[in-house]
């Protein structure tokens, strides 16, 4: 199977290429024909299986007729809307429209709560075809009379399940009641519960149903190890990991500017040739980075998650988490860098006494635990307490857009997103 006997435009295509997608994975050959058909659907889904461009490129295709050039707002009423949980998936939601739509006119905008509601005005002011938001700042710019959905053809439901968890069965009511009946709709789902048999039921026209059973995910290709350490001795144990194991052509992910920058300079000292790359690091100078890093002539790059994005680095054979993220499904974006296409990867994640809530919440997103090992000469000391961890945004290794997430520590569950607001809603919030 080719993405080509999909039936994709050229325009798509030649956007998928370029991200070096070679086949289809299960999701997206399933569901893409059928989205194309006009057909509602339901897919059983979860982050990692490729669920983003299932939906988004058959969206574009379906759109791109109309597309137009045109500066004029009038030319970009919002036909498709695609409602997300949380304002981290809703940026990479956006992000993988602007990508596969690079070479289609059609423009995308992003509005979630948390941040100033102004540039968001502004952005659905100047038009946009393709929507991505979260319920309840939605709800808000429809209060403010910043939303016109006649026009809408589409609407994409993704993470059903997390947002019925976060409360927000109310809204997504109410913003459907918003939205022409004469429209597709699609719901993707991790799990098909009952609650979401019942949203479908409500909302979807024989809708044809995908599941992809999570063996099918990037991260089952991965082999992926937890080494315990104390906070103290990561730097040391990860000098050691590569002495000893002779990795080369090592991905180092850190949370913050700052720590990559840090780390890099200590591997130098440990001998290890290594990179930083980060947000503050012009593009020429990560595109050196990454081609020196390809050549071998650097051993170890070291990235935030930010700088990562957007480069083309993956069939890589080890990638590390020398710090976990603060938001699970980067976990999986960063994994997705290695084993891609049946090849061989391993994914190391050093975790410290501090990030055993973040082991949680991606063990929970990937619904299995992951196998730990302790290195020898290197098992965490017990009487460490856990400390908060710092997020950085001074530093700036967080997120570009929105505000910092709250730092947390032990198994405390932490707001994700817009988690925790009350679902009915009073009136507008969000200077
Ligand atoms: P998703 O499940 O949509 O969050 O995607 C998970 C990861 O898989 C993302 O990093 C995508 O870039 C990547 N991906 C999506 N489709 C493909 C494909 N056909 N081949 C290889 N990687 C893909």
């Amino acid at each position: 199977m080719s993405f080509e006997s999909l039936g994709l435009l050229p325009e798509l295509l030649r956007a998928v290429r370029e991200q070096g997608y070679e086949t289809p994975t299960p999701i997206q050959s399933q569901a893409i024909p059928l989205v194309l058909e006009g057909r509602d659907l339901m897919g059983r889904a979860q982050t990692g299986t490729g669920k983003t461009a299932g939906f988004t490129l058959p969206l574009l295709q379906r759109l791109a007729p109309q597309a137009s050039s045109s500066a004029s707002p009038a030319r970009h009423p919002i036909r498709a809307l695609i409602l997300t949980p949380t304002r981290e998936l809703a940026m990479q939601v956006e992000e993988s429209v602007r990508t596969y739509g690079k070479y289609i006119p059609l423009r995308s905008t992003t509005i979630f709560g948390g941040v100033n509601i102004n540039p968001q005005t502004k952005a659905l002011r100047a038009g946009a075809e393709i929507l991505v938001a979260t319920p309840g700042r939605l709800l808000d710019h429809h209060q403010q009379g910043n939303l016109n959905f006649s026009q809408l053809e589409v609407l994409v439901l993704d993470e059903a399940d997390r947002m019925l968890d976060m409360g927000f069965i109310r809204d997504i009511q109410k913003i459907i009641a918003l939205l022409p009946k004469s429209r597709q709709t699609l719901l993707f789902s991790a799990t098909f519960t009952d609650e979401i048999k019942q949203l479908a039921a409500q909302f979807l026209k024989s809708p044809a149903t995908v599941q992809i059973t999570p063996q099918n995910t990037a991260a089952e290709l991965v082999r992926q190890v937890v080494h315990p350490v104390d906070r103290e001795r990561k730097r040391a144990l990860l000098s050691h990991l590569i002495t000893s194991r002779k990795l080369e052509q090592v991905l180092v992910f850190t949370r913050t500017k700052h720590g990559a920058n840090r780390l890099s300079e200590q591997l130098d000292k440990d001998g290890i040739s290594s990179m930083a790359i980060h947000g503050n690091k012009s593009q020429p100078q990560r595109i050196k980075a990454l081609d020196d890093f390809k050549k071998g002539a650097v051993r170890v790059l070291v990235a935030t998650d930010i700088a990562a994005r957007g480069l083309d680095i993956d069939m890589l054979p080890h990638v590390v988490n020398y710090e976990l993220p603060q938001v699970p499904e980067d976990y999986i974006h960063r994994i997705g860098r290695t084993g891609r296409a049946g090849a061989e990867g391993e994914a190391l994640s050093l975790v410290c006494v501090d990030e055993h809530g973040l082991l949680k919440d991606i063990e929970k997103l990937l619904r299995k635990e992951l196998p730990k090992d302790v290195v020898t000469g290197y098992a965490p000391d017990p009487s460490i307490p856990a400390e908060p961890i710092q997020t950085g945004r001074q530093g700036g290794g967080g997120r570009g857009r929105g505000p910092a997430r709250p730092a947390r520590s032990g198994a405390a569950p932490a707001p994700r997103g817009e988690r925790g607001r009350h679902p009915s809603r009073p009136g507008a919030r969000g200077k």
